[in-house]
């Protein structure tokens, strides 16, 4: 068999999934499909696919439980379809452990373009040093230079970095990044990593006021965005 990526994707309504399919397919991508929860728990298990394009709104079992009992037992990506107006779904299914979300409709262009980015980011990189825009991040000597000039950061606040700045542009709730960063058995709230943020702000951000990095996006987290914008 060829390298191409296997996706499975999971949606009961039998034209989306067919254009997914075909679509996918011209790609170069290896497609199976399910039309429930179920049917995908058994995929999974048969062969892991590389990535899980998952409908939100599924009959049985539902995407985000889905998502949820999938993070249990494996890392593969997930990226959910999910309709207009399923705003407070897509925070939970980020908490949950989806990578991505795209809402309906979209065209699979778009889709195409999704999947990739989220295959990159999913692939094994050790970076010993990241760099954007006037940051420079080194992982060995944990050491932090803003416009060449060393900056000191706590451990939490290199670790936190270091975190967005492995997935540039992601989007990350708050609870999510304390369990990526601080780890599930701490006991703090997501007010944490408020204040962390804030803190990186002052140190490596020009104008903390107007961050350029570290972004704020409303309702959901935060990202970081390695361009100068
Ligand atoms: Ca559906």
């Amino acid at each position: 068999m060829s390298g191409a990526k296997r996706i499975l994707v999971v949606e009961d309504e039998g034209t989306i999934r067919e254009v997914i399919r075909r679509y996918l397919e011209r790609e170069g991508f290896e497609v199976r499909e399910a039309v429930d929860g179920y049917a995908a728990l058994e995929a999974i298990a048969e062969q892991e696919p590389d990535l899980v394009v998952m409908d939100l709104m599924l009959p049985g079992i539902d995407g985000l439980t889905l998502t949820r009992q999938l993070r249990q037992r494996s890392g593969v990506p997930v990226i959910m379809l999910t309709a207009r107006g399923e705003t407070s779904d897509r925070v939970r299914g980020l908490d949950l452990g989806a990578d991505d979300y795209i809402s309906k409709p979209f065209s699979p262009r778009e889709l195409v373009s999704r999947i990739h980015a989220v295959l990159r980011r999913a692939a094994p990189a050790e970076a010993k040093r990241i760099q954007f825009g006037e940051v420079e991040m080194d992982s060995e000597s944990r050491t932090v230079r803003v416009s060449e000039r060393e900056v000191r950061l706590t451990a939490r606040e290199f670790d936190l970095l270091w975190f967005l700045a492995s997935h540039p542009g992601q989007v990350f709730t708050r609870e999510r990044l304390l369990d990526g960063v601080w780890g599930e058995e701490f006991a703090g709230d997501a007010s944490t990593v408020t204040v962390h943020v804030r803190h990186l702000r002052e140190k490596v951000e020009p104008d903390p006021a107007r961050p350029r990095h570290l972004i704020t996006v409303w309702g959901v987290g935060y990202r970081l965005e390695t361009s100068h914008g």
